[in-house]
Parts: structure tokens; C-alpha cells; sequence
């Protein structure tokens, strides 16, 4: 029998498993065992909604050993006051380097500009071009139902990517400042991060213009219990995983 292809293996690995806690790990195993590094890649508005969101789940794929890269849609132009544009720019972009090194992750940034993003042909292809060119296996993005026009442009351009991309990567939903910003949140998949939450938090806390702290005990950290506490186990980060795929059976006796 032929060994199978790595998107092949990786679908097979899905199908294969349910709608389960922590099925990102069983998939970083499955593809350990057959020497088969996936590539991950996280889309983000902003510097600090990959590292507020996901990034325990990222650095789970980084320590396994897999390809992970953060695609920031903007480099958070507007989100310093009293600082123009550019120096926002400079600030918040070596903000979001720190954390990719902290996460074993690459930054990418995509050009869009912090409150002014915008969807149409010309934005659909250019994140078209660069989501491609990381050749994905697995991408996160914000769930689309979100306050912030920003995070609805980010998901909108991401979903549109991925569709452009055969076969497709498999899709997963996060959710960020949930109540405020995200909205109607529906996860379906959760992911043991109390392992790593050491190194989402330094991710989230190198985000110090932003005050990354505040950001965790404010908003993520009580996410993140209350997603433990829904999947019964310390800490978790939960994503919506948009299935695509035959229905898996998730029922006892069906
Ligand atoms: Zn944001």
C-alpha cells in the first residue's frame, strides 16, 4: 500500500476523529507518526488577536515540531495614541516578531491598514496570493460574526483564501475579547493549552503597547477557564471547525 499523501493523511485524520477536546493534538500526533510536518497558519486583524486567541494552540504545533506562521492583516496603524501611523507601525510589528519568536512561529503581514481594512477583488486576491504561498494544511482565523470590522475583514478575506485553495485546508474559527468583539460563538472544538499557557501568555504580554496583561486578566483569561471548564480541563482555547467533510458519528449507538 502506498504511504499516503500528506493532505490525504490529514483528511483521513479528521474524518477519522470526531468532534473531540483537543483534536488539534491528535492531529500534531497522527502527523508525527507518519513524519508528516503540517503547515499552520493563523490569520489575524491585528498584532495581539492571533496571540490573545490561539497562540497555546500554535505553540502545541511549534513544539511538535510543524510549520506555523501568523499572518497579520495589519500592523495595528492606528492603536497606539499620541503615536502616528508609522511609528504605531514600527512599534506593534516588533511587538508581534517577539511573539512569533516566542511561539516558534513565523510573522507575516499582510498590508491592510488598522481601521481602514477593506474587502473587494483587489484585497480577496492579494491574501489569495499570500495564504497560498504558505501552502496550508490548517488555518485559523477570527469567527466572522465579530464588533470589530477589522476581525470581519480579516475571516471574510481568510474563508475566501481558503475556498480559492484545492483541496481545501481545514478551517478553524477562534474567537477573541468574546462578548465584546466576537459574537454568537459557537465552538465546536477544544484544545488543552494549560501546558503551554506560560508561552501564550509571553506571547500576549510582548504586546506591551496594547498592555497584554490587561488584555489576559480582563478578557482571555476568564475565556480560557470557562473553555477549560466546558471541556474539563484546566485551561483551553475554542474554536469553531467549519466541517466540511462526511458527518462524523458523534452520537453513542447512531
Ligand atoms: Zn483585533
Amino acid at each position: 500500500m502506498n504511504p499516503p499523501s500528506r493532505r490525504t493523511f490529514v483528511k483521513a485524520s479528521v474524518l477519522a476523529t470526531p468532534l473531540l477536546l483537543a483534536q488539534s493534538p491528535t492531529l500534531i500526533a497522527a502527523a508525527e507518526t507518519a513524519k508528516l510536518p503540517l503547515r499552520v497558519v493563523c490569520v489575524g486583524a491585528h498584532p495581539d488577536d492571533p496571540e490573545s486567541s490561539c497562540a497555546g494552540t500554535l505553540a502545541l504545533y511549534a513544539q511538535a515540531g510543524h510549520k506555523v506562521s501568523i499572518i497579520y492583516l495589519t500592523k495595528g496603524e492606528r492603536g497606539i495614541p499620541g503615536k502616528s501611523e508609522d511609528e504605531a507601525a514600527a512599534i506593534r510589528s516588533a511587538e508581534a516578531e517577539a511573539a512569533c519568536q516566542i511561539i516558534g512561529a513565523e510573522a507575516l503581514f499582510a498590508g491592510q491598514i488598522d481601521g481602514a481594512t477593506t474587502i473587494d477583488s483587489a484585497r480577496t486576491d492579494e491574501m489569495g496570493k499570500l495564504l497560498s504561498s504558505c501552502r496550508p494544511d490548517i488555518v485559523f482565523t477570527h469567527w466572522p460574526i465579530d464588533a470589530h470590522r477589522d476581525h470581519q475583514a480579516a475571516s471574510v478575506l481568510t474563508f475566501r483564501a481558503v475556498q480559492a485553495i484545492k483541496p481545501h485546508p481545514h478551517l478553524y474559527y477562534f474567537e477573541v475579547d468574546t462578548g465584546s468583539e466576537s459574537q454568537g460563538f459557537p465552538p465546536n472544538t477544544y484544545v488543552d493549552v494549560s501546558s503551554v499557557l506560560d508561552a501564550k501568555k509571553a506571547a500576549l504580554f510582548a504586546h506591551h503597547s496594547q498592555h497584554g496583561e490587561v488584555i489576559w486578566s480582563k478578557h482571555h483569561e476568564p475565556i480560557a477557564t470557562w473553555r477549560g471548564r466546558e471541556a474539563g480541563v484546566p485551561m483551553a482555547e475554542a474554536f469553531f471547525r467549519l466541517n466540511r467533510g462526511p458527518l462524523a458519528k458523534t452520537l453513542p449507538g447512531t
